[in-house]
């Protein structure tokens, strides 16, 4: 789907090309996560070989600045020395015990410190926290029926990946082959950002449902923030029907602020979550996540109560050492630097867009940002579904031939780094223009 350039080496992708057909030969798709496959862009994806900092370099040899940064962990850049030197230190000691260490106390008192949480509990993919996280609000509250909204992903957990049925306040239907009907006919499914809707689902269901589970800002349809006061409004609707509030932080935790999401709005408007998802930042690029929240919810869970749930290499030292140093070294100052480089390629790509005559919207919370392809605000799924797909393909190959690794989906967020410097910014603001006028092509064919 690439335009064909005549200046660029056809030889570019050969090896990636050779190692995707032996992929596709013993794993579905040739990747171990779909959006890795490039099926929404065209093309062939870049296996990488290796990453420091802002940086990743393909099989070829090519190199790419980062605007991935492995779907948000990497805050720190890639191979930060100190993280490496701590892992490598910890390796040495062993790999997995099967038994509690330190480092999992260190993490689980800085996340406490950092995030709205009394107790935390470590699991080893964002997948899982949610997963325990409703778990626990179903044996906390006693009830069944869980609510999220269209465009949050949460994980692949079974009764989450739900589409909505037909009208609202309605339960939902299996999003994918493989779950049972029985599994989402507990779930209602509700547009993002519409309170009405919440009113009315609460009002007709109110006394059956557990929890309500929603991204804290969601990134996985695009960024589309919360309205103004939206969260607060979540979590007083779901207090004043004995329901639990669950904040998945797993993309935004340590990522959109120091504080996740909650510092842009609980914290200021003092209002908490019942119970708090994390992922991605916290695991420093290892498999590791948790979930936690108010006290007398978490004591519920075993061995301190009766909820059930339990993992062979949960708070793994190798894994809860990346993450305890990698959030360390996130301080105010991290964040100042992410948030001004995601500015100045926020502006860049805007202009170069505009200046192209494509429509465009940049929305942002914190330090995560995307560009959809749209004339109109995006406040729901539905609005992001009409982002331009073909134009976005366009946009991406013209940005990845000219060495800047953009998510190979239009709805994903743009996540940078402490170590996306002056030269790695400049190099995407060069490359801008180019893509822009690609996009612009591509609606012109269309
Ligand atoms: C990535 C993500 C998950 C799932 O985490 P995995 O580690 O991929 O299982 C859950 N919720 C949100 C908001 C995410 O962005």
């Amino acid at each position: 789907m690439s335009a064909a350039d005549p200046d660029l080496d056809p030889a570019r992708d050969a090896a990636s090309r050779a190692l995707f057909e032996r992929a596709r030969a013993v794993t579905p798709g040739g990747v171990n996560s779909p959006v890795r496959a490039f099926n929404a862009v065209g093309g062939t994806p870049r296996f990488i070989r290796s990453a420091r900092g802002a940086w990743l370099t393909d099989v070829d040899g090519q190199e790419y600045v980062d605007l991935i940064c492995s779907w948000g962990p990497m805050l720190l850049g890639h191979a930060h020395p100190e993280v490496q030197a701590a892992v490598a230190a910890a390796v040495g000691r062993g790999t997995s015990y099967g038994a509690p260490t330190e480092p999992e106390v260190e993490l689980a008192e800085e996340i406490v410190a950092r995030a709205p949480v009394d107790r935390v509990r470590f699991v080893s993919s964002g997948t899982e926290a949610t997963m325990s996280a409703i778990r626990l609000a179903r044996g906390f509250t006693g009830r069944d029926v869980v609510v999220k909204f269209a465009g949050c992903y949460h994980g692949h957990v079974d009764s989450l990946l739900a589409s909505a049925g037909s009208g609202l306040a309605t339960f939902a239907l299996p999003g994918t082959p493989g779950v049972p009907e029985s599994s989402t006919a507990l779930t209602l499914v509700l547009p993002y950002n519409d309170r009405a809707a919440v009113e009315r689902a609460f009002a007709e269901h109110g006394d059956r449902i557990a929890c309500l589970i929603t991204e804290a800002a969601p990134g996985n349809m695009g960024v589309v923030p919360p309205e103004a006061g939206f969260n607060r409004f979540l979590a007083d609707t779901c207090r004043r029907h004995g329901a639990l509030f669950i904040s998945d932080e797993v993309m935004t935790g340590f990522r959109a602020t120091r504080q996740g999401q909650w510092g842009l709005d609980g914290a200021v408007e003092g209002w908490r979550p019942d119970l708090v998802t994390f992922g991605k930042v916290m695991g420093g690029g290892f498999p590791a996540a948790a979930f936690g929240g108010r006290a007398d919810v978490m004591s519920q869970l075993a061995p301190e109560g009766p909820v059930y749930q339990a993992g062979t290499l949960s708070g793994n030292p190798v894994a809860t050492t990346a993450g305890l140093t990698t959030l360390r070294l996130a301080t105010n100052e991290v964040y100042e630097h992410v948030g001004a480089a995601a500015e100045t390629i926020r502006n860049a790509a805007s202009d170069a867009l505009a200046a192209a005559g494509v429509a465009h919207v940049v929305q942002a919370t914190g330090t995560m940002f995307s560009v959809f392809l749209t004339a109109t605000a995006v406040r729901d799924f539905e609005g992001a579904s009409r982002t331009d797909q073909t134009a976005y393909a366009a946009f991406f190959h013209a940005m990845l031939d000219r060495g800047v690794y953009l998510p190979p989906s239009a709805f994903e967020a743009w996540f940078l780094s402490s170590a996306h410097d002056d030269r790695a910014v400049q190099t995407v603001v060069d490359a801008l223009p180019h893509a822009a006028r690609a996009a612009a092509a591509a609606q012109e064919v269309a």
